[in-house]
């Protein structure tokens, strides 16, 4: 096959303003994410496949807007192959022991950790987050996410689901494209540990590390068919969802997506669970520690380019502390650093896509025609790819929709609170209920919060923190089922 190593123009990151020291760049080599190959088909019964269609899609390096590979836009016959070859391998990995699944396990946890780099550089090209994030964490989550469930396989009998639970089957796994090989982790490693096979749909904007996933299954002897990867798009996925031979269907994504979904597997025996979208408040009380929660506002919405379903996206500051807290809020936002993801130095990459670029500028542009009052620290951007300033708002109300609808780009919309009574109803009123924040000094204070908030993960004086012992998931409109933890395994048990 032919071989696309050719090294990028890349961006350029931006120092940061007005202060003394400037970073010089520090640049990870694209090629250290090994062999990109021209093209891909599927990785079906343990061998990379050809499609049985012939439309391909492309996926392009977001920061150069540079073609990276061509991959297959799977077809509902390439879908029935790799359902029928999850179905045949089912009955023996599902009788293996469970230490013996996590001997598997254990040994792709190990091959994550030892192909980091690649990992992360390929990450990054494919999908425009910093290489910061990719190398520190996506790809260690990937790794503890298999070490903590092979830990799981032998255990089973003590999960709390009844002695000897009994896998469900076929898993159908569908992710998104914000956190391409974590997301991976996060549905194949409980489905494998609990004795299922898997059939996973990667986006369509970045294939390219659960294809290099691939290679580390054959690496890793994993018998065939246990994982099967199907590319291509929203049809591909709609084919597996929809598969008549799959006993569960996980998804991570957009809530109308997930709702469509929910709507056609109501009735049927398919299990599903879903994790959608989020729209989170991170409440700052008077009395918190302002440099600490401005850090933690800032990783909360401008972490991985705010294209995070839990990201602290709404910021409400008890209304004494406001004036004090925002220009401190600008202050470090004016130091973030934009541009070149593969720069050890760059705080925000680039856009996934043109067309979420789209999405957050149109969603902005209504920010400022409802009335809210927008400000970007001045900062250039690069000539090509996608990118979008850090963003905030203020004179945020309520009904705008940037304080409703998810924007899943690096904007901050601030409202303001008088009483913890009114922080909690503001913070609830969304149809959303993923993840909330809390900064305040006062224990007491987080207990009587965090009580009220109807989101899946409080976090209290930090956030974004994940573990994988720890579960993750929403309430209303956020989905249902949680992922990690004990509690993880149970969408992957016939409970
Ligand atoms: P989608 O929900 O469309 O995509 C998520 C995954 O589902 C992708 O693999 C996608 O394929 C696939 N898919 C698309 N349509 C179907 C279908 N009918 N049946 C089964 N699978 C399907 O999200 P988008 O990527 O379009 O993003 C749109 C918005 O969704 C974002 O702006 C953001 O607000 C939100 N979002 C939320 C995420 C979260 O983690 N909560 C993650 C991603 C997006 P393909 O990539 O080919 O479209």
């Amino acid at each position: 096959m032919a071989k696309n190593t050719k090294k990028t123009d890349a961006p350029v990151a931006q120092a940061p303003r007005g202060g003394l020291f400037t970073y010089a760049p520090a640049p990870e080599s694209p090629a250290a994410a090994g062999d990109i190959a021209t093209s891909y088909g599927h990785f079906i019964g343990g061998e990379f496949v050809d499609s049985s269609g012939s439309e391909a899609l492309k996926t392009v390096n977001p920061a150069t807007e540079q073609v990276l590979a061509e991959f297959a836009q799977g077809t509902g016959e390439d879908v029935d192959r790799a359902v029928a070859a999850a179905r045949k391998a089912f009955a023996d990995w599902s009788a293996l022991p469970g230490s013996e699944r996590a001997k598997y396990l254990f040994r792709i946890a190990r091959i994550v950790q030892e192909r980091s780099r690649e990992l992360a550089v390929l990450e990054s090209i494919d999908n425009g987050k910093p290489i910061r994030e990719t190398r520190d964490f996506d790809v260690p989550m990937v790794a503890a996410w298999f070490f903590y469930y092979a830990g799981w396989a032998d255990k089973l009998d003590y999960a709390g689901y009844g002695p000897n639970p009994r896998p469900v089957g076929v898993a159908a796994q569908v992710i998104p494209w914000n956190f391409p090989l974590m997301m991976l982790a996060w549905k194949i490693a409980p489905a494998l540990a609990t004795g299922n096979t898997v059939v996973l749909k990667p986006a369509e904007t970045t294939p390219l590390t659960a294809l290099r996933f691939a290679e580390i299954c054959r690496q890793a002897g994993l018998p065939k068919g246990v994982v099967n990867i199907v590319t291509g798009d929203g049809r591909t996925g709609a084919a597996l969802t929809a598969h008549p031979d799959v006993d569960k269907v996980a998804f991570t994504g957009s809530t109308p997506v997930g709702r469509s979904i929910a709507r056609q597997l109501a009735g049927t025996r398919t299990k599903l669970s879903l994790e959608l979208g989020g729209k989170a408040a991170n409440i700052v009380f008077d009395d918190a520690p302002i440099d600490q929660a401005v850090e933690g506002i800032v990783n909360g919405i401008f972490f991985n380019q705010g294209h995070v379903c839990c990201a602290g996206s709404r910021l409400l500051v008890q209304e004494s502390v406001q004036d004090e807290f925002l220009e401190a809020l600008k202050r470090r936002m004016s130091t973030l650093r934009v541009g070149d993801p593969l720069d050890k130095n760059t705080d925000i990459g680039a856009i996934n896509s043109s067309a979420q670029l789209s999405r957050i500028t149109e969603l902005t542009d209504a920010g400022e025609a409802e009335g809210a009052e927008r400000w970007s620290p001045s900062c250039d951007l690069p000539g090509t790819g996608y990118w979008f300033r850090p963003t905030l708002f203020t004179g945020v109300s309520q009904a705008h929709r940037i304080a409703r609808e998810e924007i899943f780009g690096p904007v901050l919309s601030v409202l303001t609170f008088r009483t913890p009574a009114e922080a909690v109803e503001k913070a609830n009123n969304t149809p959303y209920g993923l993840s909330a924040g809390i900064w305040t000094e006062k224990g007491s204070r987080i207990l009587w919060t965090a009580s009220r908030l109807k989101a899946g993960v409080v976090w209290a004086n930090t956030f974004n923190k994940f573990d994988p012992a720890s579960p993750f998931g929403g309430y209303k409109e956020s989905g249902y089922g949680r992922e990690g933890g004990r509690h993880g395994l149970e969408a992957y048990l016939d409970v």
